[in-house]
């Protein structure tokens, strides 16, 4: 996957993510405002992230945090089903518009409070979670297959630990730190309060 997922990201027009004065600077490895206090994260580790998620078109993946729908694009190009879900409506319809424009069929939209995952399609086999949780939602462990994982940024406000949480065939999980990063928190009932 590798290969051909740093072939696909240098192909991808950023830009057409972006729908703000910052888009000139799309080609800048770094996170850019996306409208409504949200961004779009720094290519390197959206790269990095999908790459972590190890995905084949077998897989089934749930995202939180649709936002301008750049890194859905990714899922939606190497995994086999996408549903991807944004609290704020103006940007998930946009995202919804841009990936039809891009030719995706594989993706579900919806607008919601993601910090409860998306009981309807569970279980999944890998989650991705955009935004930053103060603690690891069970709800979202709860929607993993037996050998699925997930990854999140868990801890404060501005500063979090990119983390993998695995499940394993006998439900038992464990986390593991990859890295520290910034991302926009995660409002909602398992998140951040309002
Ligand atoms: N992956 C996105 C990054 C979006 S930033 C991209 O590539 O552009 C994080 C997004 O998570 C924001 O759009 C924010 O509105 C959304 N978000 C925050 N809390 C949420 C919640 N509880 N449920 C769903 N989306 C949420």
């Amino acid at each position: 996957m590798e290969d051909q997922l740093y072939t696909f990201i240098k192909k991808l027009d950023r830009s057409f993510f972006i729908d703000s004065e910052h888009k000139v600077y799309a080609d800048y490895d770094s996170a850019l405002p996306i409208g409504l206090g949200q961004t779009i994260s720094q290519p390197s580790l959206v790269h990095e992230m999908t790459e972590l998620l190890d995905l084949n078109k077998k897989l089934k993946v749930l995202e939180i945090g649709t936002g301008s729908g750049y890194q859905t694009v990714l899922l939606a190009e190497f995994a086999g089903s996408v549903y991807t879900v944004e609290r704020h409506e103006e940007l998930s319809k946009k995202a919804q518009k841009k990936l039809e424009d891009l030719g995706y069929n594989n993706i579900s939209f919806k607008v919601g409070d993601g910090s409860y995952g998306w009981e309807e399609h569970a279980p999944y086999d890998r989650i991705i979670v955009t935004a930053a949780a103060g603690e690891i939602p069970n709800s979202l462990i709860e929607q993993l297959v037996p050998n699925g994982f997930m990854l999140i940024p868990v801890g404060e406000k501005g500063y979090q630990q990119l983390t993998l949480v695995m499940k394993d065939l006998h439900n038992q999980v464990t986390t593991q730190h990859i890295g520290d990063v910034t991302f926009v928190e995660l409002v909602g009932e398992h998140g951040w309060n309002q």
